[in-house]
């Protein structure tokens, strides 16, 4: 009953109006390739689409080398635009220097393009065997506010305090998003993760939202589970989870945890989705610096991040075939690269999924 690994937003967005209005157009999506192994794993994208035939324009661009000041970081102002023009993009991993002091790229984004909700399938892949085969859930993180508000500063010299914030606002509108997404896809239970026993006002303020949200939504079972809990609960059992939602820096952490259930950060795709229907799909991995540039890494997850960018544009055919041509590649086992085990370079890897649409 469950849709594995699909993901339709419920907005109908722009993209999608352009794609009924002429399917033989080429819809164009803007393409950031990022940092470290961003262009290789972007690259590989961009064959796969090629040898399939989808009907995509890249518009592509990268990070300035320095501070634009209409963004405030490293991200261009014409960047942002492209996004907001064609309403849909797929996003590399972006390095962000540690306490270098200007503001993260990825926190830019979501920022200026109100990311508010990121959305990571993750289930586990027939033939890639690892401790459990029956992983099949969905965290859905709030992206715009909790600790990452980005309101840090020093109080005195030795201490330093950052701001937790949470507003009523971007809960509703996230758990909103949890429970229609649990709806529409055949799911049937919706739990929020929390630490309101400590976060009384913050985590208090999340809970009480979400259970506004569930009560218009009898159909679908609402749970809460305190995080440390759910940490426990993820490794000892899996199945027991179907769709969580969660303030942004649970959701950062908890979803590395579920990666690593199915096999790994190169395997786990999202998609980021923002107000009037934009779409910025995006790999759950970083830069992977220690890997970049040789070849190595695994573009799986940023494949299938694109898969889930051609389902925001309902254009499922492609979708199913490229996503079919990933996962039995994988199950085959004779291409696979090092973090899975194998020892196939990323373009090997990239010329057998294209062997298999
Ligand atoms: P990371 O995800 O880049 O790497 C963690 C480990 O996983 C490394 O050993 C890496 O080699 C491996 N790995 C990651 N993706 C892989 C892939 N596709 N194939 C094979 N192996 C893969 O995390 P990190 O090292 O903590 O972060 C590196 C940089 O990335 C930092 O600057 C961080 O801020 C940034 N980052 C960006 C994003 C994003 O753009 N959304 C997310 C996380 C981290």
């Amino acid at each position: 009953k469950r849709t594995l690994g699909t993901h339709t937003s419920q907005i109908s967005s722009l993209a999608n109006c352009r794609f009924f209005s002429s399917v033989s157009t080429p819809i164009r999506a803007t393409l950031f390739p990022g940092d470290g192994i961003g262009p290789e794993i972007a690259d590989s994208v961009k064959q796969v689409f090629n040898a399939a035939d989808v009907p995509i324009e890249w518009e592509e661009h990268y990070v300035g080398d320095q501070i634009d000041p209409r963004t405030q970081s490293f991200l261009t102002w014409e960047s942002l635009e492209s996004v907001r023009r064609n309403g849909v993009g797929l996003k590399g991993p972006m390095a962000t220097p540690i306490g270098k002091g200007h503001r993260s790229l990825n926190l830019t984004l979501r920022k200026e393009l109100n990311l508010y909700a990121n959305v990571r399938p993750c289930y586990s892949l027939s033939g890639y065997k690892t401790r459990y085969d029956n992983v099949n859930l969905v965290t859905i993180r709030e992206n715009t506010e909790g600790e990452y508000s980005g309101l840090e500063h020093q109080v005195v010299r030795g201490v330093v305090e950052s701001l937790k914030i949470i507003t009523r606002q971007a809960s509703l509108r996230v758990a909103e998003y949890a429970f229609h997404f649990a709806k529409s896809h055949g799911r049937e239970r919706v739990s929020a993760i929390h630490k309101a026993n400590i976060m009384q006002k913050t985590d208090g303020l999340f809970l009480k939202c979400c259970r506004e949200v569930a009560e218009k939504y009898p159909e679908i079972t609402y749970e809460e589970v305190i995080i440390d809990n759910c940490c426990m609960m993820l490794v000892k059992n899996p199945a027991l989870f179907d769709v969580l939602v969660m303030p942004n820096l649970y959701g950062d952490i908890i979803s590395d945890l579920c990666a690593g259930l199915i096999g790994g950060l190169g395997l786990t795709p999202s998609c980021n989705i923002g107000m009037g229907g934009v779409a910025l799909a995006e790999a759950v991995h970083g830069s992977a610096p220690d890997i970049a540039g040789k070849n190595l890494a695994n573009p799986t997850a940023l494949l299938l991040s694109a898969v889930l960018m051609l389902r925001h544009l309902n254009i499922h055919d492609k979708a199913e075939q490229i996503q079919n041509a990933i996962l039995n590649t994988i199950a085959e086992g004779k291409y696979r690269t090092a973090d899975l085990g194998g020892t196939s370079t990323t373009s090997d890897f990239t010329k057998a999924i294209c062997d298999h649409l």
